[in-house]
Formats: structure tokens, sequence, C-alpha cells
């Protein structure tokens, strides 16, 4: 898990490690298994050792005990026990003929002096006595004992002795010894009695070699192994490890032969012991040699496998998204559970990108219908500070938006507006809406625009305002009509002059300023002579004629500042201002004087002419509404009109008694 969270692996190496590693536990069971074979085989290798120690070692006791028994015989015969040797020679040599293992027999007196030697007639001289120790121990001990090699005079070839005591009345007063070659024991002790790589070899007490499997005619007569003369010290007869006198490495197993006169020994080299381990371990390595190359060519297979899978994989998941998988090629359950996973991803982006074009698109309405509406929209925070603005209302303005955002709104409003503005806003933040304010616009080039602005709040959740969401819409048509129907109201249509209201208005602001300045102010009523006449001669539309020429002679007659309005039917009036009465008095004569000069020419030729009376008055302190001046006006107009007509007459007190 290390490997695979840490570090980036290989698959191919990883499959390797995990083909090697597995045979980890195998080779470790395998090796349980081996030591416990090499514990059991070695185990019984040593029994056999000890085993066959034991049968070689019993083979040598039965022939000395053979030999002991039959000497004992010897001694026990009435010759012996008579103590006629001459009888009890002629015996042994019997014996001997009997007994072929036997060299001789010879009997030693206590003074280890040679009584007779049956290889020899009885009574041929002295001959020397082998291993005169061995004839003591007999003498002291009085039990039957066996000798060392060692060589007679007459005979090169090695030989031991078993001694018997030969007792009279139960003393022992001579020794009966058989004289034996040591190749009786060789033959017991030939190679062949044990398996190849065992060594056999029969010492005497003193650790001397007697006879030997192996090269006895190197080493009899020498010195045992130093782990023969311990193993023989100990005298447990256990397995010890050591060299043999050949140099092998080896185990031994020693046993004390004929009461511990002679010791057999016998070794099995280290080489066969330990050989069925090294037979197993050659079996491991090639069963692990096999074992590893199997798993690796799988390991190697597999990973391909799974490289090729891995790619078919990659390449069905980077194909394009529309591309459907082939149902054949993949044939690792897991990965087809990811490509099922990949197109449920593809179907479920596909839906996505859908939903996202839609909404890109509802959005491009949504911000098409914003910004290109035909009203204004525009968010203000807090401040009354611009936020956003649509297109339109930029385009009304004639700025751009980075220009406008981070401003105040009210930099765009006429001072009336922003005084609006100042007094609305507080109140929009308490309510959250405003409904149809209007203010005036200041374009970008200097152009008013009047619009009118309602506007809602945007909360945030927690219920503070964050914006203002506001529409804005161009009244200046709606202006433009409403100045229109007011001009209209204000105008006379047959003439084109101001009408009554009209009159009274502006009249009404020049009496005021008149007032305020103290300057003089003069008001003209005209009023068409005998009109009714000329409707009644000419028809009605030769007396719009006749009306239409005197609006234009006045005007014709009057300066730009002077108020000039049809006040109804065939009567006019007329402002002066900063006219004093008697300049007003020029003024209407000249009016009069011009029309009556006037005359409208009828198709037919016929001149229609025209006269009108003028009443003149002139502003008085007292006055402060025109109607007064006007009312004297009319007073000094019907005055003219009594006096004859076609004239002017001022207003005089007098006139109003009279
Ligand atoms: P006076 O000298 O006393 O003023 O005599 P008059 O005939 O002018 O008398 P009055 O003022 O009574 O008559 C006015 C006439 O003007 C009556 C009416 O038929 C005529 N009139 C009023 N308005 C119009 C108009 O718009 N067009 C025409 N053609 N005639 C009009
Ligand atoms: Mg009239
Ligand atoms: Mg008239």
């Amino acid at each position: 898990m290390y490997l695979l969270t840490r570090n980036r692996v290989a698959l191919r190496r990883w499959l390797f490690y995990l083909a090697g590693v597995s045979m980890l536990p195998v080779l470790v069971f395998s090796a349980h298994v081996v030591l416990e074979y090499q514990r059991s085989s070695r185990e019984a290798i040593l029994a056999d050792l000890v085993d066959r120690t034991r049968s070689r070692a019993v083979e040598v006791e039965r022939v000395l005990q053979a030999t002991t028994q039959s000497l004992a015989a010897l001694a026990e015969s009435g010759a012996a026990q008579a103590g006629d040797w001459r009888e009890l020679h002629a015996h042994a040599r019997r014996f001997i003929d009997r007994e072929r293992s036997l060299q001789a027999v010879t009997l030693v007196d206590r003074e280890g002096r040679l009584v007779f030697f049956s290889g020899a007639p009885y009574g041929a001289g002295a001959f020397a006595v082998g291993d005169t120790p061995s004839v003591d121990v007999v003498f002291q001990t009085g039990r039957p004992h066996v000798s060392t090699a060692f060589h007679r005079p007459v005979c090169p070839t090695p030989v031991v002795a078993v001694s018997v005591p030969l007792r009279v009345d139960g003393e022992a007063r001579y020794v009966l010894r058989g004289i034996l070659r040591t190749a009786t024991f060789d033959a017991l002790l030939s190679a062949k009695s044990v398996p190849e790589g065992w060594v056999v070899g029969l010492a005497d007490s003193q650790g001397v070699l007697i006879s030997r499997s192996l090269n006895p005619e190197s080493f009899v007569g020498r010195s045992v192994a130093p782990v023969f003369l311990e193993s023989m010290r100990r005298g447990d007869g256990r397995p010890s490890a050591g060299q043999t006198l050949d140099g092998v490495a080896s185990t031994s197993v020693v046993l004390p032969v004929f009461g511990g006169n002679w010791y057999l020994g016998v070794g099995v080299a280290d080489t066969v012991l330990n050989a069925p381990l090294a037979a197993s371990i050659r079996h491991i390595a090639l069963l692990a040699a096999v074992w590893l190359a199997l798993a690796m060519a799988l390991a190697h297979r597999h990973s391909n496998f799974l490289i090729r899978q891995v790619r078919l994989l990659v390449a069905f998941a980077t194909t394009d998204v529309a591309v459907s998988r082939p149902k054949e090629g993949l044939r690792i359950q897991e990965f087809e559970t990811v490509l099922d996973g990949i197109e449920h991803t593809r179907h479920r982006t596909r839906q996505a990108l859908t939903e996202k074009a839609d909404a890109i698109e509802q959005r491009e309405q949504v911000f098409d219908l914003y910004e290109r509406a035909p009203c204004g929209y525009h968010s203000l925070d807090r401040q009354g500070h611009v936020l956003r603005m649509n297109e339109t209302q930029l385009r009304w303005l004639g700025y751009r938006l980075e220009e406008l955002v981070g401003h105040p709104y009210t930099d765009l409003l006429t001072d009336a507006s922003r005084a609006r503005f100042a007094a609305a806003f507080p109140v929009f933040l308490v309510k959250g809406h405003v409904d149809n304010l209007e203010f005036e616009l200041v374009c970008q080039n200097g152009s008013l625009l009047p619009v009118a602005v309602s506007g809602s709040a945007i909360y945030d959740a927690e219920g503070n305002m964050v914006a203002t969401r506001s529409t804005v819409f161009d009244l200046s048509e709606r202006k433009r009509l409403e100045a229109q129907l007011e001009q209209l109201a204000r105008t006379d249509p047959l003439t084109g002059l101001g009408n009554r209201r009209d009159f009274e208005e502006r009249a009404l602001h020049e009496l005021q300023r008149a007032r305020r300045l103290d300057r003089p102010l003069a008001v003209l009523m005209l009023d068409v002579d005998r009109f009714k006449q000329v409707n009644d001669l000419h028809g009605h539309a030769v007396g719009d004629q006749v009306l239409q020429g005197v609006a234009q002679a006045c005007r014709a007659q009057l300066r730009d500042i002077d108020l000039l309005a049809r006040l109804g039917g065939e009567e006019f009036a007329v402002l002066l201002p900063e006219t004093w009465q008697t300049e007003a008095v020029d003024v209407a004569e000249r009016l009069r004087a011009s029309i009556a000069t006037q005359a409208v020419t009828l198709p037919s030729g016929l001149m229609v002419p025209c006269t009108v009376s003028i009443g003149v008055a002139s502003r008085e302190t007292a006055d402060d509404v025109v109607a007064t001046i006007l009312s004297r006006a009319d007073q000094a107009l019907y005055a003219a009109k009594r006096a004859g007509r076609n004239r002017v007459m001022v207003f005089e007190p007098a006139d109003i008694v009279g």
C-alpha cells in the first residue's frame, strides 16, 4: 500500500516484485521442511551410527568372549588343574587346530615365565612373553583381559593376547593366553562392513589402533584421533564431532569392548551426514529457480495484458465525447466499470453542456433585454453611486459605463433634479421602492433628458440593501407632446397669436416684473369696427381673412418684447412693457393707421376695408392683476367706439364717471 500511495510504480516491475515476493512464504516453508527433513535424516543416520557401532562392538566382543570361554575351558580342564602342563600343551595344540582364529596358546606363571607355547613342542626352548602388563592385570584382577597389539619375535604380523587366569584351589597361579592375529578383526571391520564414507576403528585402552576399516596399513599401531580418545575417556557412547585420522570431518560414536579393554569407534563423514541437506538445498534451489522463472514469465505476460487493457481503456476514455465505446476489447471487469463511469460522466457532461448553452443563450437574451431595452436600467449602491447601467441609458447620456461606475448618479442630474433625488433617496432606502420620480438628466453633450425613474431595492440574505434596481423611462416625447398641447392651448389657431390665457399669464409675469422694478407698462385693447357687417356682406371666410390681416399688421408694428393676443372674436390686446402711456398712445395710433390703410382683396377684385378702435390704459401703482388694466383699456375702447370708431382713446377716469 505504501508503494502505491507514496510512489508511482511501473506496472511491469511491480508485478515482477509481486511475483518474487509471493515466493518468499513458499521458500520459507520449504526451508523449514528441508531443515526438519535434515534434522530427522541426521537423527536417523546418527541412530544408525549408534546401531552399527553397537553391532560391530558385539561382533568383536563375541570373538573375544568365544576365545575367553575356550581358554577358560582349557584352564578348568583336568590337566590344567592337575598341573600336567604337557597334557595341557597337547590340549592346546588340539584346540588350536579346531579354532583357526587362534594362532597359539601360551601359559605364563606368576613370575612372567612362559611355561609352554603351543606353537612349539612342549619343553622346546624359552620364548619371551608378549605384552606382559596384560598378564599382570590378570594376576591382579583375577579376571580375563585382552592385551594391546604387539609383535611376537617369530612372527611379523601383529597379534593380541586374550588372557584368562588359571586357578588352582581358587587362586590364580597361571595365566592362559590365546594369541589372536589382529587380522581376525580386520575381517569384522572391513570397509564392506559399513557404508561408503563411514569408518570403523578398534583401539586398545591406550588408544592405539588395533584395526581400522580404511587405510589400516597407515594407521594401525598408531594413536587414534583426538575425538576418538576424548570419547573413550568420556565413555558415554554419545556421538561427537571431530576429524578422523584421514583429516575428514566426521561424527563418531565410541563404545567400550570387553569391559573397556578395547574400544570400538564408528565414524560417519559430515558430508554423508549432511548429504540430504545438500541434496534438498539443490532441489529447492532448482524448484525456486523454476518457480521464479515461471512467476516472472506470468508476471511479464500479465503485465503486458494489463498494459494493453489500460491502453485500450485510455483510448476509449480519451476519444471524442460523442463516440460511444466499442463493446469488444476490454476483458477486465473493473475497467468495464470504469468505462461505464466515463460514459455516464460523458452523458452528464453533454447534458450539462446543453444546459450551459441554453443558460448562455438565456443569459444573452436577458443581457440583450437588459442592455438594449427601450428603457434605461441602472443599479446604485446604498450611497447612490452607479454600480451598473444598461446600454440604452448610456446611449441617451453619451457616456461609457466605466466613466460612470462608482460615481454618484446625482452627477448626471440638473440642480433641481439633484435636490429632488436628495429628498427622495432616503425615503427610498426606508421604503424599498419609488415610482415615477421625474428627473432631468444632463447628457454628455449638455442636452437635458427628462426621465421618470422607478426603482426597487435588492437585499442580501441578511436583509441589508445592497443595490437598487431602477428603470428609467425617457419622457422627452411626452414632454414634447405636453409642450405642444400647452402651446396649442395658448395659441389662437386662426391668427397664430397667443390667446387670452396665454396673454393673461405672460402679461401677469410682465406686470410683476414692472412692479418689482417699478417700470412703466401699457395695455392696448383693439376691436374691429363693425365687423359683423363684414361677415354679413362677404361671408365668414372673408371675415377670417380680415382678422388674419389685422393680426399681421399689428405684429409688423410691434417690438418683439410686446405681447400681442387675440382675446376672442375680433378683439385683440397688446401689452407694451417699458412703455409710458403717451408712447403707448403713439403705438396705438400707428397700429390704427396701419390697419386703416390695409384692405383684403377679394378674388372678385373687390377691396374690403377695415378699421379698428383702440383703448389705451397704463399700469398704475395699485394694479396687481392684469385684468384691472385690461378693464380700463376696455373702457377706453368702449369710449372710442362711442366716439365714432377708427380712433384711439386713453382711459380717463372721467370717462368712467361720464
Ligand atoms: P362695433 O363697431 O360696435 O364693434 O360693431 P360690430 O359689428 O363689430 O359689433 P360686434 O362686436 O357686436 O360684432 C362682432 C361680430 O364679429 C359678431 C360675429 O359674428 C363676428 N365674429 C366673431 N368672431 C368671428 C370670427 O372668428 N370670424 C368672423 N368672420 N366673424 C366673427
Ligand atoms: Mg367686438
Ligand atoms: Mg367690433
